[in-house]
């Protein structure tokens, strides 16, 4: 035993003063082993299998690890090097081994089965209940009860699958660095703001090149998008950046959409489901396919009509503007820029005064405070895992603990970019005492200058606030088992919590409390605050219909039999069809680069972007109509859905929240796709 590992020792808080990277490799190594025998301690067991001895066991075993582990990944996020890496890719595989171990240990889903078989007749709560099904299910779902040659060949279509979209992403990844831009002729580079083309010419430098470099990295290709006045180069450039996987050669991706969604829709068969979205959607909010689809449609429907005024309104204003006769894709995001600029001319220097850092994070703590009861005071007593990382106790209205809270605002080399929210321990109740959650989040803000405080931009503050919002799903919690706690819930629930806190950054009531100029203290002017909103909803007719044209593309190759589909470029034609407003670009194709579902976890999952954003302004209506701080609709969303995890269907949570069913006229209507 390596007593002296301060990550094997019981600590309450990450010991992250005594923890040295060599730590962790033994630490989680151990910690596995450690799992291990609680697992085997409860399949061997020779006592009758009872929810207590055999579910609950395995819902607390492994809890070491979970520790370390939170600890090893946070830091390999926000933290990390080179070493830290390396141990990443050392541990990642055991530790996707020892959970496939358990997904196949014989013995104990026979336990979890017999539990699952007598659940009518055992006196279980409702968050039991829902344990026992989770438990079941992750067996089942990856085979368990199939017979012997059936789950073998489960195995070998899972390990095909994880072999192509391996091989999807590194063709993608491929494509998008194989592609530059080279600009000699400096009059190329009209309409591009300075930073951006020196940045472009730091590139070509370090490549040994002349003049100025473009590529398809987002950092490169949407400001190069956004402000190129050469038309034929941004031709050039979408073109390419649509094309990835599509040139026919030795990167190109067809071959693999097609393989992927056939062999997603065999191993969806072989476990009895219709087809992959129906497998996928089993454990989602929406349950069905139909339901997504219809829900996909019915909002087309509603956004088609705006989509298609603002699509003629921007074309007619590329042909005053420039001549332009058929606007095309490479001509959105220009002329989409300049018609925004001329409509609000809002930048975010005129904002970014009135958003001090420190007066925004009063702001989201004192709006927590008026719904929820939280109080925030700064402490010196926990460890930190860097100096600017800041740490809170969390307490409610009469005093009593609940969560302790990190913020860590500011990049540095060794954090990844974009902001999350993460937790160092759930909360849960064990043998009758509650432990409560360690939450996190981390972000990439503006920092503080000599001569300048951190100010924040408007995107910025929302993203404080959303995450924020998932913070409190997690401080909130106050469930018994860990796997359902706080975030734990079905992922298109996950981000309603965060989404619907956004909105308080729009009302006048809680900017008022917080968005001063930080040297003149003046409040933030009301016209600002309403161009805010405006600008906000402008083009949200074709945003909507964009996303709707992903979902759809993304059900079109998860909800069929995809047996008789050859041609993947005519496919997604069809598929995108119904929401289709610029002239189609026969050199590209969406699919063989469309990562978020061939090669990430959103397979028939994209729906769910909007799916929460119909949740949240749904949600942020029942606020509105009560008063957005009324403690009556607070005290409803903290007890029906911050509080109760995943220990009950979405569905029920929500219903007994809001008191009916989400529908999607909030949306609609804050999107300004109907009338108020
Ligand atoms: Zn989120």
């Amino acid at each position: 035993m390596s007593t002296n590992n301060p990550l094997l020792q019981d600590f309450k808080f990450a010991p992250f003063s005594k923890i040295e990277t060599e730590h962790f490799k033994p630490a989680i190594t151990e910690a596995i082993q450690l799992a291990k025998s609680e697992i085997e301690n409860i399949a061997s067991a020779e006592t009758e299998p009872t929810f207590e001895n055999t579910i609950e066991e395995l819902e607390f075993s492994g809890e070491k690890l979970d520790r370390v582990n939170s600890i090893f990944f946070n830091l390999n996020s926000a933290e990390t090097n080179a070493e830290i890496q390396k141990i990443a890719q050392e541990v990642s595989p055991l530790l996707s081994e020892f959970r496939n171990d358990i997904i196949l240990n014989e013995a104990l889903f026979k336990r979890v089965k017999a539990v699952y078989d007598q659940k009518d007749q055992l006196d279980l709560t409702t968050e039991q209940k829902t344990l026992l099904d989770k438990k079941y299910k992750a067996f089942s779902r990856n085979g368990a009860n199939l017979p012997k040659e059936k789950q073998e060949e489960l195995r070998e279509i899972d390990k095909q699958l994880s072999a192509l979209s391996l091989n999807f992403g590194e063709n993608v990844l491929a494509e998008t660095n194989k592609f530059e831009l080279q600009i000699t002729n400096e009059e190329d580079l009209d309409g591009l703001p300075e930073s951006f083309k020196e940045e472009a010419k730091g590139v070509a430098e370090s490549r040994d090149k002349e003049g100025w470099i473009f590529t398809l990295d987002y950092p490169s290709y949407i400001p190069f998008m956004k402000y190129a006045k050469n038309r034929e180069l941004r031709k050039k450039m979408a073109i390419a950046f649509g094309a990835k996987g599509f040139h026919g050669d030795e990167l190109d991706n067809q071959e693999n959409v097609l393989k992927i969604a056939k062999l997603r829709y065999q191993r969806a068969q072989l476990l009895g489901f219709d087809t992959h979205a129906h497998f996928v959607l089993q454990e989602r909010m929406a349950e069905t396919p139909e339901k997504v689809d219809s829900f996909l449609n019915e909002l087309l429907e509603k956004a088609k009509p705006a989509a298609e005024k603002e699509f003629a309104a921007l074309e007619k204003f590329a042909k005053e503007l420039d001549n332009i006769d058929r606007l095309e894709k490479w001509d959105s995001a220009y002329y989409s820029e300049k018609l925004k600029q001329k409509l609000f001319n809002l930048d975010d220097e005129k904002l970014k005064p009135y958003f001090k850092l420190e007066n925004v994070i009063d702001g989201v703590f004192t709006v927590a405070g008026k719904l929820y009861g939280l109080q925030f005071n700064e402490t010196s007593e926990v460890e930190k895992y860097h100096p600017d990382v800041k740490t809170y106790n969390v307490t409610d209205e009469n005093g009593k603990d609940v969560a302790l809270f990190y913020a860590d605002f500011h990049p540095r080399p060794g954090k990844r970019g974009g902001a999350w929210m993460t937790e160092y321990k759930s909360q849960y109740i064990k043998n009758e005492k509650e432990e409560r959650p360690h939450v996190s989040i981390v972000c990439n803000f503006t920092k503080p200058t000599k001569s300048e405080p951190s100010l924040l931009t408007f995107n910025e503050v929302t993203t404080l606030f959303h995450e924020f919002g998932h913070a409190l799903h997690g401080m909130l919690a106050n469930t018994v088992y860990p796997s359902l706690s706080g975030p734990n819930v079905y992922w298109d629930f996950v981000e309603l919590p965060s989404q619907v806190l956004e909105n308080w950054c729009y009302e006048k009531e809680a900017l008022q409390l917080f968005a001063k100029h930080y040297k003149t203290g003046e409040a933030i002017p009301m016209e600002l605050v309403e161009k805010i909103k405006e600008s906000s909803n402008f083009q949200e007719g074709m945003q909507t219909v964009r996303q709707l044209s992903f979902g759809m593309l993304d059900l079109s190759w998860h909800a069929i039999d995809p047996t008789d589909i050859n041609d993947v470029k005519a496919h997604e034609n069809k598929a995108f069809e119904p929401t289709k407003l610029y002239p189609d670009v026969p050199e590209n194709c969406m699919s063989t680069a469309f990562s978020h579902i061939f090669q990430g976890g959103y397979s028939a999952g994209y729906y769910s972007y909007k799916w929460a954003e119909v949740l949240d302004a749904d949600a942020f209506e029942y606020f509105s109509e009560k008063g957005i701080f009324s403690k009556e609709v607070a005290d409803k969303f903290k007890n029906n859905i911050l509080s109760m995890g995943g220990t009950e269907h979405p569905m029920t949570l929500y219903k007994r929240f809001r008191g009916k069913e989400p529908q999607p006229e909030a949306l609609l209507k804050r999107a300004g796709l109907i009338e108020k």
